[in-house]
């Protein structure tokens, strides 16, 4: 007879393991809280077309993404287009590409541009990560390219992405950073390619639904599980705000504290683990505007008259495909969902991030024609020193219950290919795990 798994959460993890097992020859269930799939990935509405309500971009090395894209065919609608970085530093905009324009970068001294080039080289070819595993991003930074560079172009960098914790971080996942984007690069003195879908990240999404559903897999939105529960003979029941799911397999594909919290009752001592690692919200304001504020992909912001540490000009990688007919710019900012400023209302926002591009370009305030702000409480997971030893296991305590969270990537960032990496080890583990 044909086992069943049960998945939790329809994000490009829980849509890739719902493929995966079908495949496999189980029978599959995803049940996804939000009335539409896609977790961090979804799009929205316009009305003219559709928009990711975040950026994301695809690197060179994303093999697990380029693969599946392939087999599911939707390979030709990735395009991969150059990327260039700007520093905007108090009050000046620089160039922040390629080798050339670190040797230029004037606000540091000549010997600290050479510290920051030999140390950006020496990481991008380093593959022993384990010993930056014991120490913090910002420790490594400051015995390496010293204080100065520290505090003009990395802080801003960590601040981005980790908010409060920008000096907690553990150095492993900043290495594996600068080696994830060294591999889309093709030479110092070139812009990397970055690549992304037409249509957006919708496109895998959509592509990998359809593909589940063709293979028998049953895809429930509107469906929140409350808690997992054990018959004591190997079978799982998953209790849902709609009734409960049975299956031989559970997979968790939800944050850290989602999955804590579903298996509480069932397995304390790991759900206490799931939930100490610290996790960040995300609220991301989207603008449109009828010409961009730089002509670059990424910029990094270092001038206090400015909230954001840097916006993504999406509309210079997509150039062209741009689905509301004007430029697509995205001001992320990432903190605790305890803190206060994730309840401002969405204009709060808008405002607080938005405005902050006028001190880049003081005509652009006035050319933005719409502003929409999204805002996740589970975005990012925080891996301090010592991650190696505390990443959570993908196989719980008891046979059947798995999860699959972006912090088992570490060192590596959370992103699409490595989620997809990891639904298909977790299938497999799961038939591992069959009595
Ligand atoms: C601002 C931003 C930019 C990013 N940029 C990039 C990028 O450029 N490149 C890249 O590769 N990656 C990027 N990422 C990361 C990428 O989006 C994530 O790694 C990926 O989408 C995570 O997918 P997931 O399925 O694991 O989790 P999620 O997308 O979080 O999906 C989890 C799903 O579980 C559902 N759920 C939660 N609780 C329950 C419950 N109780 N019952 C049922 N369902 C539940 C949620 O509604 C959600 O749909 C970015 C992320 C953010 C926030």
């Amino acid at each position: 007879m044909k086992r069943t798994a049960v998945i939790i959460g329809g994000g490009v993890s829980g849509l890739s393991a719902a493929y995966k097992f079908v495949q496999a020859g189980w029978n599959a269930h995803l049940l996804e809280a939000r009335d539409e799939l896609g977790g961090l990935t979804r799009s929205m509405d316009l009305g003219s077309g559709r928009i990711e309500r975040y950026y994301h971009f695809i690197c060179g090395g994303d093999t697990h993404l380029l693969r599946l894209a392939d087999e599911l065919g939707v390979a030709d609608k990735i395009h991969f287009a150059p990327a260039p970085v700007g520093h905007f530093y108090r009050g000046r905009m620089y160039p922040f590409s390629t080798a050339l324009d670190v040797l230029r970068f004037s606000p540091l001294s000549v010997a600290d541009r050479m510290r920051l080039g030999w140390h950006t080289l020496k990481a991008q070819k380093r593959t022993d990560w384990r010993p930056l595993d014991e120490i913090t991003a910002k420790e490594w930074l400051l015995s390496t390219v010293g204080p100065r560079v520290y505090e003009v172009l990395w802080r801003p960098l960590l601040e981005i992405k980790f908010g409060p914790y920008h000096d907690q971080v553990s150095a492993a996942w900043l290495w594996h950073r600068m080696w994830r984007v060294g591999t889309s690069r093709k030479s110092a003195m070139e812009s990397d390619a970055m690549g992304y879908f037409e249509g957006g990240s919708e496109t895998l999404l959509n592509a990998l639904a359809e593909a589940a559903r063709k293979g028998g897999a049953e895809i429930s939105t509107g469906v929140k599980a409350q808690k997992i529960v054990g018959d004591g003979d190997g079978r799982w029941r998953v209790a849902t705000d709609k009734g409960d799911v049975e299956g031989d397999a559970v997979v968790m594909a939800t944050p850290l504290p989602v999955a804590a919290d579903l298996v509480r009752e069932e397995m304390p001592a790991w759900s206490e683990a799931l939930g100490a690692v610290p996790y960040l919200g995300v609220v991301c304001a989207l603008l449109r505007a009828e010409k961009s504020v730089t002509d670059y992909f990424w910029v990094n912001v270092n001038d206090e008259r400015v909230a954001a540490n840097g916006f993504i000009e999406y509309g210079n990688l997509n150039r062209g495909r741009e689905v509301w007919g004007g430029d697509t710019l995205y001001v992320p900012m990432y903190l605790p969902a305890t803190d206060p400023r994730f309840a401002w209302s969405d204009e709060e926002w808008a405002k607080h991030l938005g405005d902050g591009l006028g001190v880049i370009d003081a005509a652009y305030p006035g050319r933005v024609t719409a502003k929409i702000v999204t805002r996740d409480v589970f975005a990012q997971p925080v891996c301090t020193p010592g991650f190696a030893e505390r990443t959570p296991s993908m196989v719980g305590p008891k046979k059947g219950v798995l999860l699959v969270e972006a912090s088992q990537l570490y060192p590596s960032d959370r992103c699409l290919s490595g989620m997809i990496g990891l639904a298909g080890i977790a299938v497999r583990r799961a038939g591992e795990s069959d009595r």
